[in-house]
C-alpha cells in the first residue's frame, strides 16, 4: 500500500508555466480523480508522478520514498493511455506479458500471471487475437491487462476512456471501479475533463484549473461545497445557473437578494463580509429547480428549448430577459411554447462574492 505525496511541485516548458505550485496528498488505496478543463496541466501533473517529465522544483513521494529523481523504471507505477498504446505485432497474451518478459520473469510465471489477469479483464477468449482484430474497447483492456500484470504500487490513467463511444465508456468505467474494487490495497490516479466520470468514479477529486489545485474533497463536498464559482460550474450536469443578485441586505445568518426580475429573495447564507449593493452571484443547480405551471411560481422563465427524455425533462431558457437558465423537472413532459414559471428552495441556494468565492452557507432556511 502506498500513497502519493506531492509538495510545492512545479513544471515549467521553457517560458510556460504550466504546473504551478501543486500540494497533494493521496492515502494508500485510494481513487483519485483529475479533473479540469482541457489543457490545465492534468497530464503534466500526471506524467511528473509517472517519472515521464522531471519537475523543475518540489518533491514526489510515493509511498515512504522520495522518486523526484528516480526513473519512471524505478517507480514502481503503471500508466494506461488514451492511446492504448500496444504493440500491433504482438497478441494479446504478448502485449500483456511483454512487461514481465522485458522484467526477465520466467515463462512459466508470465502464462500464469497473464491468464489471471486475462480472466478478470475478461480478455480470457481473445488472447491470441492482434489488436487490429479488437474493438476499442477490448484494446483498453488489455493496456489495463498490462498495466495490472505488473503489480504496481499506482496506478495512473489519462483519460483512458475518451477514444470509447457513449456507452463503452459507461461499461467501462463500472469495470474500472469493479477492478479497484478488487484490488483495494492499490492507489489509482485517474484524470479525465469528463465530470461524470469524476463524480462517480472518486473517493476524492481534484479539481485543476491552469496548472493549480483549485479544490480537493469528496465527490459530494465538490458538489454541494464547491469553494468557488469555478468548481460549482465544473461539477454537475447540466451546469450549475448562475444570476445576477444584487445584497439589499447583507446578515450573518440571512442576507436578502435582489434579482434581475425586481423580485427579492431571503438566502441562509452569510454576507456579512459583503457590502450593502455588492454585486453576487446567485447559484442554482437545474435540479433543485421547483418548476410551476403559468405564473404559479414566483419567478419566470422564458422557455426557448425543452428536452424531454422521458424519466426527466430539462427547460431551457431565459431569465429576466437575457440571462441563461435550465431546470430540470422529474417525470414532467413539456414544450418549449409553454408558460412557465419556478420557484427557489431556498436552502439550495449558493451565492459566490464578486471574486467568486463561495460565501458559506448558514443554518437550513426555515422561514
Ligand atoms: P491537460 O491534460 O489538462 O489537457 P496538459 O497537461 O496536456 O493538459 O497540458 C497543459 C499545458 O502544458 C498545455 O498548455 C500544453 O500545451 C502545455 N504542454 C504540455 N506538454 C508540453 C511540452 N512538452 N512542451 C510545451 N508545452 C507543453
Ligand atoms: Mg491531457
Amino acid at each position: 500500500m502506498s500513497g502519493v505525496q506531492i509538495n510545492q511541485l512545479r513544471k515549467s516548458f521553457g517560458p510556460t508555466n504550466v504546473i504551478k505550485g501543486v500540494d497533494l496528498d493521496i492515502n494508500p488505496g485510494e481513487f483519485v480523480v483529475f479533473v479540469g478543463p482541457s489543457g490545465c496541466g492534468k497530464s503534466t501533473l500526471l506524467r511528473l508522478i509517472a517519472g515521464l517529465e522531471e519537475p523543475s522544483t518540489g518533491q514526489i513521494k510515493i509511498g515512504s520514498r522520495d522518486v523526484t529523481e528516480l526513473p519512471s523504471s524505478q517507480r514502481e507505477v503503471s500508466m494506461v493511455f488514451q492511446s492504448y498504446a500496444l504493440y500491433p505485432h504482438m497478441n494479446v497474451e504478448q502485449n500483456i506479458g511483454f512487461g514481465l518478459r522485458m522484467n526477465g520473469v520466467s515463462k512459466k510465471v508470465v502464462s500464469t500471471k497473464t491468464q489471471k489477469v486475462a480472466k478478470t479483464l475478461q480478455l480470457d477468449h481473445l488472447l491470441k487475437r492482434k489488436p487490429k482484430q479488437l474493438s476499442g474497447g477490448q484494446k483498453q483492456r488489455v493496456a489495463i491487462g498490462r498495466a495490472i500484470i505488473r503489480d504496481p504500487k499506482v496506478f495512473l490513467f489519462d483519460e483512458p476512456l475518451s477514444n470509447l463511444d457513449a456507452e463503452l465508456r459507461v461499461e467501462m468505467r463500472l469495470q474500472i471501479a469493479k477492478l479497484h474494487k478488487g484490488m483495494p490495497e492499490a492507489t489509482m490516479i485517474y484524470v479525465t475533463h469528463d465530470q461524470v466520470e469524476a463524480m462517480t468514479m472518486a473517493h476524492k477529486i481534484v479539481v485543476l484549473r491552469d496548472g493549480l489545485i483549485e479544490q480537493v474533497g469528496t465527490p459530494m463536498d465538490l458538489y454541494h461545497r464547491p469553494i468557488n464559482k469555478f468548481v460549482a460550474g465544473f461539477i454537475g450536469s447540466p451546469k450549475m445557473n448562475f444570476l445576477e443578485a444584487s445584497l439589499e441586505q447583507p446578515g450573518e445568518l440571512r442576507s436578502t437578494l435582489k434579482l434581475a426580475d425586481g423580485s427579492s429573495i431571503e438566502a441562509p447564507v452569510n454576507t456579512s463580509g459583503e457590502h450593502k449593493g455588492a454585486k453576487l452571484t446567485l447559484g442554482y443547480r437545474p435540479e433543485d429547480v421547483l418548476v410551476q405551471k403559468g405564473d404559479l411560481g414566483k419567478h419566470k422563465l422564458k422557455l426557448e428549448v425543452v428536452e424531454n427524455l422521458g424519466g426527466t425533462s430539462f427547460l431551457y431558457g431565459k431569465f429576466s430577459g437575457e440571462q441563461s437558465f435550465v431546470a430540470e423537472d422529474k417525470g414532467a413532459i413539456h414544450s418549449h411554447d409553454e408558460d412557465i414559471s419556478f420557484d427557489l428552495d431556498l436552502t439550495k441556494v449558493h451565492l459566490f462574492s464578486e471574486n467568486g468565492t463561495a460565501l458559506s452557507k448558514t443554518i437550513s432556511y426555515r422561514d
